[in-house]
């Protein structure tokens, strides 16, 4: 349930992540956009409003040079005006030059009083417009002027109007009229194209169109370059208020619009774009490539993670102040205790306590800069439980990305286990060793054996011999001397058995089993047992529990583990410390074990105890090892051939402290049940 969601929540949760991202960069690149759109507008702007600044201040310019042209022209016609009332005479030569001076005028003409034409010039550089008398028509526009002159006493314009000639061309033209003191009139005809290409044309800029029109827009004439489609008009107007006319003198600018680049300020706030723009691609681009690395870091991390949390070798960091820094899973896992336990400190608490100091010097000898054995040393560290284990420990610098060094990393393997398999192994080692030795000792005993068979035998005759040779004699000496040769023949005859016994054993032939009275072993090993016994001066105390049944067992082989048994405890009392010596034999029954079925087999227990020096720990574990003795005359097989005959006969041979001290074997023999109403079987050879 859980590891189905866990990726759907992660994979949703990048989603989201990266939509915010890309989420964040389109809202940038946006931003970017309406900011540089509105920078070129702007700018464009900016240069629509120089450029009409620029427009009306040239207007403003060319109407002062035209309104200051119209004012000389004025002052000449007063001159000539002058000079005609003086005279009394139109002055021919003088018109003329003045019309050549001045290309606006299109005639100029003396009128009296009345405003009769007396003489009138026109200019050499057209064909005549006007007929001679021919100025019906326009003779109210001549009149309207130099009434308004006449009234003022200085010069006044006629409304503009239009006159054709005969070749159909037509041209708009404008009277003015000087009154002169002694009535008259000189009237100039102007032609309005004419005007503006002399008085304001040489102001006038490529690209500029100069009109005159009415204050109603009607166009009356105009210089400069036609305007052209497509391309964007500035215009900037102003009113010439001429004494009895009004025109509105309008310059017309233009420049081509889909230029990219219109100026400087364009072409730079353009560039920082581009530049802004690319900018922002380099960071895009830098973003991803981080983006990456990112990833890619975080991979790596991952998989260092699953590397150091699946390896079993325990690492662990410290820094230069030996503060541990850092801990695996695997180390924790060894030692027992969290990461957060182990993390700061600088004692660490797996240092076992009676080799915490020792520990410490070695931390600040590495603290100190000593280098540690490259393959390695062997430590103890402490379980959180307490229990102490071998580890092996690799220490090296641990060194960061700028080459620095930052502290230690160390590597630690568990050597327990490593531990146990040696010990396992050197104990199997020293089994079969002991059981070659074991079978040579076999080997030399069935050899030994062999060996003493016919000495015995020999010894068996002559006591035979002998016995017979004394007859039947039974004065002291004699009755004696045939005690002592009855003597030697049951002991050389117990010698052969216990040879042939051994001579069995060794070679694990099936050995015959039979049912014995446990007084009976016992009886069979006392003299002997008396006789070491007095030689030591131990007492020796009996305890047979009553109506015990008989064991099944192989007589000889039993006899010798009680022998070896009762040896072994006397010789543990020979110490001069010990005064009061005894040696205790016990004969008991013990329940059927763990079987409560009447005809279960019942168990008798011998028990050897002894008040000597007791076993210690040490000697304890290996008191069964073949060849193990603490004597200097022992061989060290006793007790572990003691336990192979208990073995063999199904029970057990153990051994406890004996209180107030020393120590007591037991050993325990298959009994043989008699049911209450059975007689015991006379003789029963049984095997196991
Ligand atoms: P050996 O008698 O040749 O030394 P054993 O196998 O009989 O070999 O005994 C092994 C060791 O066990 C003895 O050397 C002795 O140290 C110890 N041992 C045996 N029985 C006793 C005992 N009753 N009290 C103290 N130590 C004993």
């Amino acid at each position: 349930m859980h590891s189905s969601v866990a990726p759907a929540g992660q994979a949703f949760a990048r989603l989201r992540s990266l939509w915010q991202r890309w989420f964040l960069w389109l809202l940038l690149a946006m931003l970017v956009l309406v900011l540089l759109a509105t920078v070129v507008w702007l700018a464009g702007r900016h240069e629509a409003e120089q450029m009409q600044v620029v427009l009306d201040h040239d207007t403003a310019d060319a109407l002062s040079e035209l309104r200051g042209g119209l004012q000389r022209n004025a002052q000449s016609l007063n001159a000539l005006l002058t000079e005609t009332a003086n005279a009394k005479r139109w002055p021919e030569m003088e018109a003329t030059s003045q019309l050549r001076a001045h290309r606006e005028w299109l005639r100029l003409e003396w009128r009296d009083a009345q405003l009769r034409l007396l003489a009138a010039t026109d200019t050499p550089y057209r064909m005549r417009l006007f007929e001679q008398d021919a100025r019906g028509a326009m003779q109210s526009d001549i009149a309207l002027a130099c009434t308004a002159a006449s009234k003022l006493s200085a010069p006044a314009y006629s409304p503009s109007h239009y006159v054709s000639n005969s070749a159909g061309n037509g041209l708009e033209v404008l009277e003015i009229c000087l009154p002169s003191e002694a009535g008259g009139y000189l009237v100039a005809t102007y032609s309005l194209r004419d005007t503006l290409t002399e008085l304001v044309g040489p102001t006038l800029r490529r690209g500029q169109e100069v009109i005159f029109s009415e204050p109603d827009g009607t166009r009356l004439a105009s210089v400069g370059v036609a305007r052209r489609t497509g391309n964007r008009v500035f215009t900037s107007q102003q009113l010439l208020d001429l004494p009895g006319v009004t025109l509105m003198f309008r310059v017309d600018g233009w420049r081509s619009e889909p230029d990219l680049f219109p100026n400087l300020l364009t072409a730079l706030v353009t560039a920082v774009s581009i530049a802004l723009v690319s900018v922002l691609v380099l960071l895009a681009r830098d973003t991803r490539r981080r983006l990456k690395a990112e990833r890619e870091l975080a991979d790596t991390l991952a998989f260092r993670k699953a590397m150091e949390d699946s390896v079993i070798t325990g690492l662990r960091a410290r820094d230069l102040q030996g503060r541990i820094t850092y801990v695996n899973p695997a180390f924790c896992a060894m030692v027992g205790f969290t990461p957060e336990e182990l993390i700061g400190t600088v004692e660490a608490p797996y240092w076992p306590t009676e080799l915490a100091h020792e520990y410490q010097q070695r931390q600040d000898m590495r603290i100190g800069g000593s280098v540690p054995p490259r393959n390695g040393f062997e430590s103890v560290y402490m379980r959180k439980d307490g229990a102490r284990f071998p580890v092996l420990i690799f220490e090296a610098p641990l060194i960061n990305a700028q080459g620095l060094q930052t502290g230690w990393m160390s590597a630690f393997v568990d050597l327990s286990e490593q531990r146990r398999i040696e010990e396992i192994s050197r104990a199997s080692q020293e089994r079969l060793q002991a059981s070659a030795r074991l079978a040579t000792v076999g080997e030399m005993a069935s050899l030994l054996s062999h060996e003493l068979t016919q000495p015995l035998a020999a010894i068996a005759s002559y006591a035979t011999g002998s016995l017979n040779l004394l007859g039947g004699q039974t004065d002291g000496a004699s009755a004696e001397l045939s005690m002592a040769m009855r003597r030697i023949g049951e002991q050389a005859e117990r010698a052969g058995q216990v040879i042939r016994s051994v001579h069995d054993f060794v070679r694990r032939r099936d050995r015959t089993r039979e049912p014995v009275a446990p007084q009976v072993l016992l009886d069979a090993v006392m003299p002997l047992v008396r006789l070491q016994a007095q030689k030591l001066g131990v007492r020796i105390d009996i305890v047979l529990e009553p109506a015990l049944p008989q064991v099944l067992c192989d007589r000889t082989l039993v006899e010798q583990v009680l022998l070896n048994l009762t040896r072994n405890a006397m010789q543990a009392m020979d110490q001069p410390t010990i005064t009061e010596r005894v040696l205790l034999l016990r004969v008991a029954s013990v329940p059927g074990r763990a079987d409560p079925a009447p005809e279960a087999r019942r168990w008798l227990e011998f028990a050897v105890a002894d008040i000597g020096s007791g076993i210690d720990d040490a000697v304890a574990r290996r008191l069964f090892t073949p060849f193990f003795t603490t004597r200097t005359d022992g061989m060290g097989l006793g007790l572990s051939l003691c336990r192979t005959v208990v073995e063999q006969h199904g029970g057990a041979l153990l051994f406890e402290p004996n209180r107030p001290r020393g120590t007591v074997f037991r050993f325990t023999l298959p009994a043989i049940v008699i049911a209450p109403f059975e007689l015991p079987a006379p003789a029963l050879a049984a095997d196991a």
